[in-house]
């Protein structure tokens, strides 16, 4: 079994892959069944006119390479090995984003035969934005505070080796 010891250099190696976690989370989004709609808005985001990156935040085409899943849509029967799959490549520690009433709830799609429900019911969650479709100021807004949770010393916030933080 693995002993961490708790000696200054491995106290401020934490404190350097926080600073670093929470000013240069990269990203990967993930539609798991929504009607576009959510992506689009999560597009937008990334546009200089709403421009997410300004916070750090950077698209990532690899889940391998990622620290944040953005989430959208209700998840369908198709989509729920793909999401699952995805998540399990993502490195500890990883962060779920649910963006869109779909994602928090299976929205419009709730009771479709070929829908199985929200995110959280196939993967957990970290941070919920609500809205049909949410607009880019409401993903930023989710974004940054699930980036601050995760903090030393915010609520919320987790060990910085393998913790999961709460928005
Ligand atoms: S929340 Fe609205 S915009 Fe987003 S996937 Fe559902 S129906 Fe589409």
């Amino acid at each position: 079994m693995e002993t961490q010891i708790n000696s200054p250099w491995n106290r401020m190696m934490d404190q350097m892959k926080a600073w670093a976690r929470i000013n240069s989370p990269w990203a990967i989004h993930f539609n798991s069944g929504s009607c576009n709609g959510c992506d689009i808005e999560i597009l937008a985001t990334l546009t200089p006119r709403y421009d997410l990156e300004r916070f750090g935040v950077k698209l990532q085409g690899s889940p391998r390479h990622s620290d944040v899943l953005i989430c959208t849509g209700p998840v369908t029967r198709q989509a729920r090995e793909r999401l699952l799959r995805i998540y399990e490549q993502m490195p500890e520690p990883k962060f779920v984003v649910a963006v869109g009433s779909c994602g928090l709830s299976g929205g419009a799609f709730q009771g479709c035969y070929n829908v199985i429900g929200s995110i959280d019911e196939v993967i957990p969650v970290d941070a919920y934005i609500p809205g049909c479709p949410p607009r880019p100021e409401a993903i930023i807004d989710g974004v940054v505070k699930l980036l601050s949770s995760l903090k030393p010393g915010a609520a919320g916030a987790q060990p910085a080796s393998n913790g999961k933080g709460m928005a």
